[in-house]
């Protein structure tokens, strides 16, 4: 039987949608299946509304902070179902838009789950397709720890359709997700714990955005409990009670477990294609998104390298350049910049303090942003530089506070590009601007083994 399709694309999130537009769009006979949601995770239950939660919780705080420049306004109490109804609104039409995309560039959808029948076959549903090229996106799914009770807990698949906003909620976890959660229930008016096993949220992050971030989190009323792991959840009613490896147990009526993502394999029968995992379920693959058997691909967060969407839409885009647009082009995973939606954010790009070479010279100020010398808000901002002593390149840029991804986006350019420590001083700033600190640091804090 001859192949349907030149490529067909299992997962229609962030990185298949962009492979199969895209290898549409040059030309090849491209079939792809959703079996969830058109967006995946990033669209649906993920950076999108998880961003409008984030905002939601900040304007609470802005009409706090209001009072010190002349406007007494009263918060009154957060509409929860309204502002869900509207999120959803607006993730409907993006979900409109991805499928609009798929179809102007004349890829076949299939709305179902994927399962291997052979190397070059699927199965969706009744139908089976064959395809000469199988390309895995399948991306990932929230994990639980193992303990006994611990199916009571939510995770962040669930958090963006609560019935109503918790009352009371005990995060588990210190990672992207716990971090960014934490911030978005205390702004929004729940009273929240965090519990994690490490003595500073954000693992692998720059120790004084670590530090900040902590200080961020207590500012916000978040309690922090560092260094301990839950061990037993029990329901007391409407009441969950979480046990603690110190001895020690809280209650809440929400406990939501942001403990990591795990790729999405299951189902998708890759032995009948021979295709290999790692124990964690991720697909290896090489440089040009090959897993062991050299025509089916994976890429995204299902590889689990680097589980960013925009990793993922680099890598979807580059394949199909490669595969069908005449391109060698590979993608580096090296000085890829992040954030993280905290209130206040933070965001990173190039090395941290911990991973830099002996001798870097480190730049750090620390300040009060001008609107909180009025909102009377307690916060401060971190901004962080990391120098090649030999060669002055900047190795890293590092910053907790308002604006934080927005600035780092713009200083990662100039670091990818290899900018110095003495382009950064010729530049002028903008003033006035937090930003501007980036181009005025002159005082060297310390040296790195110094
Ligand atoms: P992370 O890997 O970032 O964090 C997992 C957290 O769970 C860490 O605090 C980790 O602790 C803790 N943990 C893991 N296992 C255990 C255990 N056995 N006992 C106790 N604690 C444990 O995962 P997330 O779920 O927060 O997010 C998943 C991924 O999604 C992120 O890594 C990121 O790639 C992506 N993401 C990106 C966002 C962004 O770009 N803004 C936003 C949200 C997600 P420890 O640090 O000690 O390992």
């Amino acid at each position: 039987m001859a192949d349907e399709f030149d490529l067909f694309v299992i997962g229609g999130g962030s990185a298949g949608v962009r492979l199969a537009r895209i290898a549409a769009g040059h030309g090849a006979r491209v079939g792809v299946a959703e079996s969830r949601f058109w967006g995946g995770t990033c669209v649906n239950v993920g950076c999108v509304p998880k961003k409008f939660m984030v905002m939601a919780a900040e304007y609470g705080l802005a009409a706090d902070d209001a009072a010190g420049f002349g406007w007494p306004i009263e918060r009154g109490a957060h509409d929860w179902a309204r502002f869900i109804a509207a999120k959803d609104q607006e993730i409907a039409r993006l979900n409109r838009a991805y499928t609009g995309l798929l179809e102007r560039a004349g890829a076949q959808m299939f709305e179902g789950y994927a399962r291997f029948v052979d190397a070059h076959t699927l199965e969706i549903g009744e139908r089976r397709v064959r395809a000469a090229r199988i390309a895995i996106a399948t991306g990932g799914l929230p994990t639980r720890l193992e303990f006994p009770g611990s199916e009571l807990a939510i995770v962040s698949d669930d958090a963006f359709h609560l019935p109503g906003r918790p009352q009371s909620v005990v995060m588990v976890g210190s990672g992207y997700i716990a971090v960014e959660f934490a911030g978005i229930f205390a702004g929004l008016g729940a009273r929240v714990e965090q519990v994690y096993r490490q003595d500073l949220p954000l693992r692998g992050f720059d120790a004084d955005l670590r530090v900040g971030v902590a200080e961020a989190l207590a500012a916000n009323g978040v309690v922090l409990h560092p260094s301990v792991t839950p061990v037993r959840l029990e329901a007391h009613g409407a009441v969950k009670k979480l046990f603690l490896s110190d001895g020690t147990s809280l209650e809440a009526d929400c406990v939501f477990m942001a403990t990591g993502r795990a790729p999405h394999v299951a189902g998708l029968n890759l032995a009948a294609a021979g295709v290999v995992t790692a124990p964690s379920g991720a697909i290896p693959i090489n440089d040009q998104f090959q897993t062991n058997i050299e025509h089916i691909y994976a890429l995204g967060d299902v590889t689990d390298r680097l589980n960013l969407t925009p990793v993922a839409t680099a890598e979807g885009h580059a394949l199909a350049d490669r595969l069908f647009g005449g391109s060698e082009r590979i993608v580096s995973l090296v000085g890829v910049p992040s954030a993280v939606f905290a209130i206040p954010p933070l965001a990173s790009v190039g090395l941290s303090e911990a991973d830099a070479p002996v001798g870097t010279r480190v730049f750090v100020a620390r300040f009060t942003p001008m609107r909180h010398a009025l909102s009377g808000r307690e916060r401060r901002s971190v901004m962080k530089l990391l120098v090649d002593p030999v060669t002055d390149t900047v190795l890293g840029a590092h910053m907790l506070g308002e604006d934080a991804p927005e600035i780092i986006q713009g200083l990662a350019v100039a670091i990818t590009a290899g900018a110095t420590k003495a382009d950064f001083d010729r530049t002028i700033g903008i003033h006035p601007t937090v930003a501007e600190e980036f181009v005025t640091m002159r005082t060297q804090t310390r040296v790195v083994g110094g």
